[in-house]
This record gives C-alpha cells, sequence and structure tokens, in this order.
C-alpha cells in the first residue's frame, strides 16, 4: 500500500461524523490489504506504530518535527512555530508548510506504507548521543518525500496524536465484520496478544485460530484492574472471597523463561533494567518459566513508603546499582498468568493461585478466603494499621481477564474523590507563578480517545513541584494563544475534588468543583484516564446524593 493512499484514507475517516461509517470504512478495506500492510494499517489507523505490548516509542517531540520540517520546506524554525501556533495542528501546519515548499526535491519517491514502518522502527532504535540527529535525519527523509497530504499524517502518526477519532472499539468490530468472526473472539484475542495488528493478521489468515491464541513470554498483557467497592457488596454478591492487602507502590508483570527475565510496568514499559534487585528476589524464588502478577513496594523499617518512591527508582536512568541498597524494595506477587508452556488466565483464581504457591518459595502476597464480613473487616483494619492502601478483594472463580476493569476484583480503601486526566493545556502564572505555568487545563476521553475538557487545576501545586511541572511541559507546547499554551497530550494528574457539576465551560459539559492537584500519574496509560462515561456515573452518583428530595436523615 501507498503511504499517500493511507493518508487519503485518514483524510475520508477525519470527514466521517458517525461512528458506524468509520467502522464500515476500515471493514471494507482490510480484506483487500497485503498481509504485510494488514497489521500497520490496523495499528497506524488508531494512531499506533507498535503492537500495545511494545515499549518501543519513536522517542521524538514536536520541536523535533519544526526542525526537520523548516529543513525541508526551506522556512526557519521560528516562522514553522508560529504557524502550528495559529492553526493549532502540527498536522494542518506541516501540510501547509509542504504545499508552499518552493523546491521540489528531484529524487522525490512515492513512499509506501512499509517504508514508513520502516523508518520508524529506525527512528525507534536509535539510542545513545547521537540518537537525536539520527532521527532527525529520518524525519526529514520523510517529508522531503512527502506529500503535503502525506505530511499531516505523518506527524500526527510521529506526535502519537492521529485526532481522526477512530477507537479501539471500532477497530475491534471491523476486523469482526472484515473477516466475519465474532466480536468477542476479536476482543478475547486482543486481551491475550495485546496487538490488533497481530489479530487482524490471523483472522486474515485462519478465523478459528483466533480461539487458539495463547500468552506469550516477553509480550506483556494488559494488567487485570478493580473497580471501588465494600466488604458487604462483594460478600452479598459472591459468598466467599479472596482478601489481599492493597499495596500502595508499583504494579508488575514479571516474565521468565530459563536465564532470561523481565519486568514490565503497568503501562507495559520494559523495566528490567531498573529493577535488577526486584528481577534477583523473584528469581530466586521462582521455579520454571513463568508469567506473574504484583506490586512492588518501598519499605523502611518494615513499613510501606508513599508510591512516589518507588516511582522515583523506576524512573532512574542512571547510577541504578547505588541506589538498589538505600531503599529496600520487595515484590508481592498476586498472580500467574503462564506456567512452563500453558496459559492459566482462563483457570479461576482460587486454581491460579495453586499453581502460585507451587512455583514460588517466596514473596507471594499473602491472602485469606472468607465469607464472613467481620473476618474480611479485620483484615482491613490491619491493613490500614500496617500501613498499606487497604484490601483488594478477589471472586475466587474469576478468570483473569486483561485489561479488565469488572466486579471480579473490587478495591476496598479509605473514601477520597480523586480522578485522573490528561494535561492538555496551561496558563502562564502571573507573580510568583510569572516565567512557570501557573494553572492547567485537563480533559477527560471520549469513546474513541479524543480529549474533552473537564477542568483547570492551580491550587495544591508548592513551588518545587511549579518548577518540575514547568520543566515538563516546556517542550510539550504545541501553540500558544495570550497567556494560553496548549500542550502535546500525554501527561496525566490525579486531582481530588469537591464536586461535579454540569457546566457550559468545557467541551465535556462536565466541570470539577475545588479540583487540586495530589500528583503525576506516570504509571498510567493515555487510555487509562477517566471517561466521559464514568464521569458521567460519577455525577449520577453525587447528584443522586444531592437530590432535594432525598433526606439522607430518614437513612438513619
Ligand atoms: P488507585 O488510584 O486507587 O491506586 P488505580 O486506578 O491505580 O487505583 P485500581 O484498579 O483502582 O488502579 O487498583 C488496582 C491497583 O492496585 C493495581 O493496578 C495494583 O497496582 C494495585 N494493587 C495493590 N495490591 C494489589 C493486589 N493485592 N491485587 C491487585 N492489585 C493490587
Amino acid at each position: 500500500m501507498l503511504f499517500s493512499e493511507f493518508a487519503l484514507l485518514c483524510e475520508k475517516i477525519e470527514a466521517l461524523a458517525s461512528r458506524l461509517e468509520m467502522r464500515d470504512t476500515i471493514a471494507d478495506l482490510l480484506p483487500g490489504l497485503a498481509p504485510d500492510d494488514l497489521p500497520i494499517v490496523v495499528r497506524f489507523i488508531r494512531g499506533l506504530i507498535f503492537p500495545d505490548w511494545s515499549s518501543a516509542h519513536l522517542g521524538i517531540g514536536p520541536n523535533l518535527l519544526y526542525d526537520a520540517v523548516a529543513y525541508v520546506a526551506g522556512w526557519k524554525r521560528s516562522e514553522v512555530i508560529a504557524l502550528v501556533n495559529r492553526t493549532g495542528d502540527a498536522g494542518l501546519a506541516v501540510e501547509h508548510l509542504l504545499k508552499e515548499k518552493t523546491q521540489m526535491s528531484l529524487f522525490a519517491e512515492e513512499l509506501t506504507l512499509g517504508d514508513v514502518y520502516a523508518t520508524f522502527l529506525k527512528m525507534a532504535d536509535t539510542a545513545g548521543a547521537q540518537s537525536q540527529k539520527e532521527k532527525l535525519r529520518n524525519a526529514k527523509l520523510l517529508y522531503s518525500n512527502a506529500s503535503p497530504l502525506e505530511g499531516r499524517y505523518l506527524t500526527r502518526l510521529m506526535l502519537e496524536e492521529l485526532r481522526i477519532g477512530v477507537g479501539e472499539g471500532s477497530v475491534r468490530d471491523a476486523i469482526a465484520i472484515a473477516f466475519q468472526v465474532s466480536p468477542d473472539s476479536v476482543n478475547r484475542a486482543h486481551q491475550v496478544m495485546n496487538d490488533l495488528g497481530e489479530v487482524a493478521r490471523i483472522a486474515s489468515v485462519d478465523p478459528n485460530a483466533l480461539l487458539n491464541v495463547k500468552i506469550e513470554l516477553f509480550r506483556p498483557v494488559k494488567m487485570m484492574l478493580a473497580q471501588a467497592g465494600s466488604i458487604e457488596e462483594m460478600v452479598a454478591g459472591s459468598g466467599e472471597v479472596c482478601a489481599e492487602y492493597k499495596y500502595d507502590g508499583s504494579r508488575f508483570q514479571f516474565h521468565r523463561s530459563g536465564e532470561r527475565v523481565a519486568i514490565y510496568s503497568r503501562r507495559l514499559e520494559d523495566l528490567t533494567a531498573a529493577l535488577p534487585d526486584i528481577a534477583d528476589q523473584l528469581s530466586n524464588v521462582v521455579s520454571g518459566d513463568v508469567i506473574l502478577d504484583g506490586e512492588v513496594v518501598a519499605i523502611k523499617d518494615g513499613r510501606p513508603m508513599p508510591f512516589q518512591t518507588v516511582l522515583r527508582r523506576i524512573r532512574r536512568k542512571h547510577d541504578v546499582s547505588a541506589h538498589v541498597d538505600q531503599i529496600q524494595m520487595l515484590p508481592f506477587v498476586f498472580d500467574i498468568l503462564y506456567r512452563d508452556g500453558a496459559g492459566l488466565i482462563d483457570l479461576p483464581l482460587s486454581e491460579r493461585r495453586i499453581h502460585l504457591e507451587s512455583v514460588m518459595s517466596g514473596c507471594i502476597a499473602p491472602q485469606i478466603q472468607s465469607s464472613n464480613p467481620d473476618d474480611l473487616r479485620e483484615f482491613y483494619h490491619t491493613a490500614l494499621g500496617e500501613g498499606h492502601e487497604g484490601i483488594m478483594l478477589k471472586v475466587p472463580g474469576s478468570p483473569y481477564i486483561p485489561g479488565n476493569r469488572g466486579k471480579h476484583w473490587v478495591k476496598c480503601k479509605p473514601e477520597v474523590e480523586t480522578i485522573d486526566l490528561a494535561v492538555i493545556g496551561g496558563e502562564w502564572g502571573e507573580g510568583r507563578r510569572a516565567h512557570h505555568f501557573g494553572s492547567f487545563l485537563l480533559a477527560c476521553q471520549d469513546d474513541d480517545g479524543s480529549l474533552l475538557p473537564v477542568s483547570r487545576v492551580a491550587t495544591g501545586i508548592n513551588d518545587e513541584m511549579l518548577g518540575l511541572l514547568f520543566d515538563l511541559f516546556k517542550d510539550r507546547v504545541i501553540s500558544t494563544t495570550g497567556k494560553e499554551v496548549s500542550f502535546e497530550p500525554g501527561i496525566i494528574f490525579e486531582v481530588g475534588y469537591s464536586e461535579i457539576q454540569k457546566s457550559q465551560n468545557y467541551g465535556s459539559g462536565y466541570a470539577l468543583r475545588f479540583p487540586r492537584f495530589i500528583r503525576i500519574r506516570d504509571d498510567k496509560r493515555m487510555d487509562e484516564i477517566e471517561t466521559l462515561a464514568q464521569i458521567e456515573d460519577r455525577y449520577r452518583r453525587f447528584g443522586s446524593r444531592l437530590d432535594p428530595g432525598h433526606d439522607p436523615a430518614r437513612e438513619q
């Protein structure tokens, strides 16, 4: 497939208003694609370059792209930035610049989808001192062979923000229609393989094979998550429940085959180099080839330390070994997904636990099982007393569903209303906050992944954090209008709030009252931020409490 054909497809989809039309357009296209192009199209169309399980990244920011296009189009960098600010979209700005390009390259070649992907792979592969230079050279190469429309989508792909409105659900449904398989089998294969591109390829060759896909070593799957809930609801729903401490650390997935080990974060980044002590501790107590799920916690004087301590260790790129001894980090393993060639995710939790206990001689998170709310309440108070966040309740008969946040796992912890939102903009500060961003614009996501503003936050940010946030965001500025700036999305804030209200002021239709910055959530991926549906749900739950006809006193 030529990249120009892909660009035309994106332009067509971008003009469609309905998700069903998008789905059908993609479904019509997929069966006719060459086998090598199919997985690439399936990823690119969602603005993804690599499989979901892969920790590969292009590692380039908007500024590098502005340099590349300035060079190719013969403009000054400052002029490029001014144009991006005017259009508010780097893709459209590049398209405009390539249209205006005075000199056409004599050696321009037609880009194929495969060429573009191969160049992206090269970019992701370059590391070390010369890597930015090398990435710039490759970006220039792509732009010098690109038509204006190709430039629009190349830019957005490289910024990992395609903005054509295609969500994961539309692509899953399109694959099901294109290859006449059930959406459930596509969904399940996606959970296990964590790459819709590969799922589409298998569906195109042998739809039945989708049912037999297996979890694989060194291809991390998304982690199973929990809903908020209570001991009483859980016992009423499932009788006997398993309970474990809810550790406040960082989630990990450990893969081991023979001598080879890897540790992945909740965002599926490869953390092996940052956590050699965890890899050693686990290797010493595990036998056979396994995939394990757990939480790593920092411990001082026998008590857990705040989760930020763990994150600081994980983010440390240099002198890792010097820091290994300073803070004791302990892994607590609570699940096993794979053992010696067999996937275990479809087994009930109670059977997985038996496997876990038979492959490990230590590092297992203690678990109790009970149908008595009093026992579970006591366990909850012990957990809090020992400095943990609360407890996790799990249905003993439940399978492990990668990426699922359902009723099988429920977290119980003291109530605080917090929400995780993407930072999409900011405002230059005043007075003490001049030369820094003084407030930040936050957004939730719609079903298709588009970002909808829901609040601004300025409270709760101390001077040290203000400086840190400035360093973090200064290279993410996409456009500036007066004091307002918009940022390339990618950073997530957890904020506390007192109430959610309907509001005309923000694109989501909702606003937070008294938002307060709590922390940066760099353990979460962008697709894990709050959805509009979840905000609506919070609003409904909170709204009913405020219902004037409702008299809380009568409940006493
Ligand atoms: P929170 O903001 O409350 O930490 P979250 O959005 O990060 O929640 P949840 O799904 O609410 O994630 O809670 C699950 C998280 O709790 C897991 O991702 C994991 O990191 C952590 N956790 C700690 N102990 C356990 C445990 N015993 N079983 C499962 N997850 C656990």
